[in-house]
């Protein structure tokens, strides 16, 4: 066996994953093993301690993870390693990312006032036929992350 998937194999055995489809986008599939400022760490076979949820995107994408950019989560859950969750950002943009997102928990459900339920209910069939959260998210001038909000609670009801 390959070295390569063989750290795969260690490594998706510390997931715990949700109850779903293999491969499912919505739910947050956590690490259990050893945690680190809040990230879920894993140690490779040469010693070194990588970031699970950045080893998670590189196990997806079978490619290094690019260099100089930081591994964040749509999510904001430090310890999910589902790869769906996870995408290459500067360090800016993170930080830009989470400012948002806890200005914007404050006034929870802001989307709510900006997007009618159809617009919701768009998004939604727009992500089942394939279509990337970026590429929906364009469509409707907002962030990758309130896609991700709005389709990911899918009994999410408009009031
Ligand atoms: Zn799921
Ligand atoms: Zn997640």
């Amino acid at each position: 066996m390959p070295r390569a998937s063989s750290a795969a194999d260690r490594f998706w055995a510390k997931v715990s994953f949700c109850d779903h489809e293999l491969w499912c986008p919505y739910c947050c599939w956590e690490w259990t093993a050893r945690i680190r400022d809040g990230y879920g760490v894993i140690t490779l076979r040469n010693d070194a301690k990588v970031n699970a949820h950045r080893f998670a995107w590189e196990l997806l994408n079978t490619l290094p993870f690019p260099r100089g950019l930081e591994a964040c989560h749509w999510c904001h859950n430090r310890p999910c390693v589902n790869p769906f969750h996870i995408y290459p950002g500067t360090k800016l943009q993170n930080m830009q990312h989470s400012v948002k997102d806890k200005r914007y928990s404050h006034g929870a459900n802001h989307y709510r006032k900006r997007f009618s339920i159809e617009n919701v209910n768009n998004m939604r069939s727009l992500f089942e036929n394939g279509n990337s959260m970026y590429s929906i998210a364009k469509l409707y001038k907002t962030s990758n992350s309130t896609i991700w909000k709005i389709i990911k609670k899918r009994n999410w009801r408009y009031t």
